[in-house]
């Protein structure tokens, strides 16, 4: 059956043609059912008002065409855990098509793919509830990420550790295109494949890149350059909320500098900077302090693969240069905002970082000790910001130099309240959400994100969403099984 959702749609990735994707259908789930559903996210997407009948239902579990759209499967390879693990590519998504509005539509865990490899092709319900409630949040909060539209879910069995069901999540953005689709065509010594893919970005996403005259006037450099940058924003940004990715790989880095892949991701609750959210990541490669280096790391790998278009060394090096020439005073920026401060001043990242020695040192919550320093800047009483420390002779000290350098800002020192946020999707937030839903109530994923769409807004009668984890949060394991 083909259904007609309302959206028009264009095709984009297919233009390429079929050295870069497998053409093929979403293989059908039993029964399905509404999981979760985000009204931003269909208005994003140009979804009429009344979007959620059974025809979507269907066309967002895979059983139905849509119609004028091309099903297909992308392939890409990468360095996993920084190896090169060679071929992978979409082996559970399956792009739809993309709208004329210029979204890319995705079901995640729609059957398998030429590019499955030894897996099933599907998601398991927990894994989606989680991708799904992050990638609304995290837009929410500002973050460049993929978005989500929906869940639907289907008793189907899913064997992972356990017995699990399965799910589906339809999720969008400009382009789902990941370093690990350009590392494809350059290992393979495809280099007209690799500088067609190139052209594509740049022509759609980066188009300033052929006039820009730094780098020699040269494109591909100042591409990589460009890339640089984004993503340097996009992991300050990480850093400044504690967010932990957990499986920063080449395949789950985004050309565009969008948060993609929500697995074994985690909020941090108290700080502790080496953390490490990914239970499958013994060596913690991707502890959550590694992040700012492992993305340069990546960028490294992605100026490889780009070699043979940008031909000069040096200029690919100076690419490169732009992501920490950017990140520093991106990272000390978001501080900055999150402090209630404007105006930049250069003993600005000292006094961020004793800040952020004394919050590692007692392993203070991270988002309820901003949150509350949030609510001091904008009036209310220290005390709840004071008693979060055992050592607060050490805190007071560092208040001393706070006052005094806030007392040189044209600040309006509310605005904090602007960059800390209430509500983050906590592990065990979730957690409670995918355990009820998984006993058939999905009341519970429809509240967390109806918080974690308006992140910055305390909401009478949810205080025990913005609380302190419970004991058992520190007990869950979150790996890369989903
Ligand atoms: P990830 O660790 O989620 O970034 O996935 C790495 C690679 O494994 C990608 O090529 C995925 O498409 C593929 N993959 C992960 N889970 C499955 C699955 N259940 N079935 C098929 N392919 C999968
Ligand atoms: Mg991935
Ligand atoms: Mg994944």
């Amino acid at each position: 059956p083909t259904v007609d959702l309302g959206l028009s749609w264009k095709a984009a990735f297919q233009t390429l043609g079929p050295a870069f994707f497998t053409l093929l259908r979403p293989t059908p789930l039993p029964e399905p059912y509404w999981v979760g559903h985000s009204e931003p996210a269909a208005r994003a997407l140009g979804l009429p008002p009344d979007w959620r009948t059974d025809a979507a239902l269907a066309a967002f579990t895979g059983n139905a065409a849509i119609a004028g759209t091309q099903a297909l499967a992308t392939v890409y390879s990468g360095h996993q855990f920084g190896v090169w693990a060679g071929q992978l590519g979409d082996g559970r998504a399956i792009l739809l098509g993309q709208t004329a509005g210029g979204q890319e539509v995705q079901l995640k865990g729609a059957g398998r793919t030429p590019y499955s490899r030894m897996g099933d092709g599907r998601a398991v319900l927990r894994s989606s509830i989680r991708e799904f409630l992050c990638s609304e949040a995290m837009h929410a909060l500002g973050v460049p990420t993929t978005r989500a539209l929906c869940v639907t879910g289907s008793p189907q069995p899913v064997r992972r550790e356990s017995l699990e069901s399965a799910a589906v999540v339809t999720r969008f953005a400009p382009s789902f295109i990941r370093f690990g689709h350009f590392e494809h065509f350059a290992a393979a010594g495809r280099d007209d494949e690799l500088r067609q893919l190139a052209d594509f970005v740049i022509e759609r996403f980066y188009p300033e890149c052929r006039s820009d005259t730094r780098l020699g006037g040269n494109a591909y450099a100042n591409f990589l350059r460009a890339v640089s940058e984004r993503t340097a924003d996009m992991v300050a940004h990480w850093q400044a909320l504690g967010f932990c990715h957990g499986v920063m790989n080449t395949d789950n880095m985004s050309i565009l500098g969008l948060t993609i892949d929500y697995g074994p991701f985690q909020f941090l609750d108290g700080f502790n900077p080496a953390h490490i959210c990914n239970h499958s990541d013994s060596s913690g490669r991707y502890a959550f302090n590694q992040q700012p280096n492992v993305a340069y790391w990546n960028l490294f790998c992605l100026g490889q693969a780009l070699m043979p278009l940008i031909g000069d060394e040096a200029q690919a090096r100076a690419a490169l240069g732009a992501y920490p020439e950017r990140f520093a005073p991106a990272f000390e920026a978001r501080m900055r905002a999150k402090l209630g401060l404007v105006d930049a001043q250069p003993g600005d990242a000292a006094l961020a970082d004793g800040l952020l020695r004394l919050l590692a040192t007692e392993q203070t919550d991270w988002s309820i000790f901003w949150r509350r320093f949030a609510h001091w800047r904008a009036g209310a009483a220290l005390a709840p910001v004071r008693e979060l420390f055992i050592d607060a002779t050490a805190f007071d000290a560092w208040l001393l130099s706070f006052d005094a350098r806030a007392a040189q800002d044209g600040a309006a020192p509310e605005a904090a309240l602007a960059a800390n946020p209430a509500y983050v999707l906590r592990n065990h937030l979730a957690q409670t959400a995918i355990e009820q839903s998984q006993r058939g109530d999905h009341s519970g994923v429809q509240t967390l994100l109806a918080l974690l769409q308006t992140p910055y807004q305390e909401q009478p009668g949810r205080q025990a969403f913005a609380d302190f984890p419970p004991d058992w949060a520190s007990t869950l394991e979150i790996s890369c099984s989903s």
